[in-house]
């Protein structure tokens, strides 16, 4: 399987880890969704909501809040593969007490990223982040040895270390650093919500506050932090809520 570029609007697919596309009444200029800014696109004529819902969000009608009065929509079910890892490296799994300090703050750096909501529009027409075999899909249930762990938030795709990694839009880098679970790792803020994360590189080839264009190599495939072998983690956030970034993607197989 290989993953390509797609057109410049996601499909509307209105499941836990999925992106909801709805159309918003003329002149909507801003909208909420559990609390979080949505981002919009479209002309102010026609303005469409691009809304990630979460993996945790139960199935049924919700709603978006908007300057023009509340817009329900439906989320449907959805259900996702468990799979079962075994890691040797077992201080991975479970952290000594020693890098709790480390884990914390480098996870309240990401989560002050993913925060970020900036007047810039993206651009959705994602490019490729790295040519690849898809490893390990969004959303599955992972266990690692025998204990529960969150479902994978992102996209994996293998490919050999020091392959090129491109940045997925323009937008400019929040963060980059070498973290404990995530290995070398960059975030990119395209706008509005909207923040791509690339990690276990072996090699990063930005620096904060640069602004990158779309197909920009921005890093190079790794193994660093908790992984099996060589991959990219390619993570989407919209609206503070990672979603299926193959859904920015077209995937070929
Ligand atoms: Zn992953």
């Amino acid at each position: 399987m290989f993953v390509q570029n797609l057109g410049a609007m996601p499909a509307h697919n209105g499941h836990p880890g999925g992106i909801a596309v709805i159309a918003l009444p003329a002149q909507t200029q801003s909208a909420h969704y559990l609390g979080n800014a949505v981002l919009i696109t479209g002309p102010l004529s026609a303005p469409v909501a691009i809304v990630g819902i979460g993996l945790d969000v139960s199935p049924g009608i919700t709603e978006l809040t908007t300057n023009r009065g509340a817009i329900p929509f439906e989320i449907k079910p959805k259900t996702y593969l468990t799979e079962h890892i075994t890691i040797t490296q077992t201080e991975k799994v479970n952290p000594p007490a020693r890098d709790y300090d480390r884990i914390i703050r480098e996870r309240d750096e990401m989560s002050a990223v993913f925060k970020s909501f900036s007047n810039q529009r993206p651009d959705l027409a994602f490019v490729l982040p790295v040519i690849g075999r898809l490893s390990s899909p969004f959303g599955k249930k992972r266990i690692f040895n025998g204990q529960p762990r969150n479902p994978h938030s992102g996209l994996d795709i293998a490919a050999p270390e020091g392959t090129p990694v491109l940045a997925a839009s323009g937008g400019e880098v929040r963060a980059t650093g070498d973290y404990f679970f995530n290995g070398k790792t960059i975030l990119i803020d395209h706008g509005r919500g909207l923040i791509t994360l690339y990690c276990h590189l072996s090699d990063i080839a930005v620096t904060n506050g640069q602004l990158v264009e779309a197909g920009q190599h921005i890093g190079a495939v790794g193994q660093t932090g908790r992984v099996t072998g060589p991959h990219l983690h390619f993570s989407v956030n919209l609206n503070q809520t990672r979603v299926d970034p193959a859904l920015l993607l077209e995937i070929d197989d």
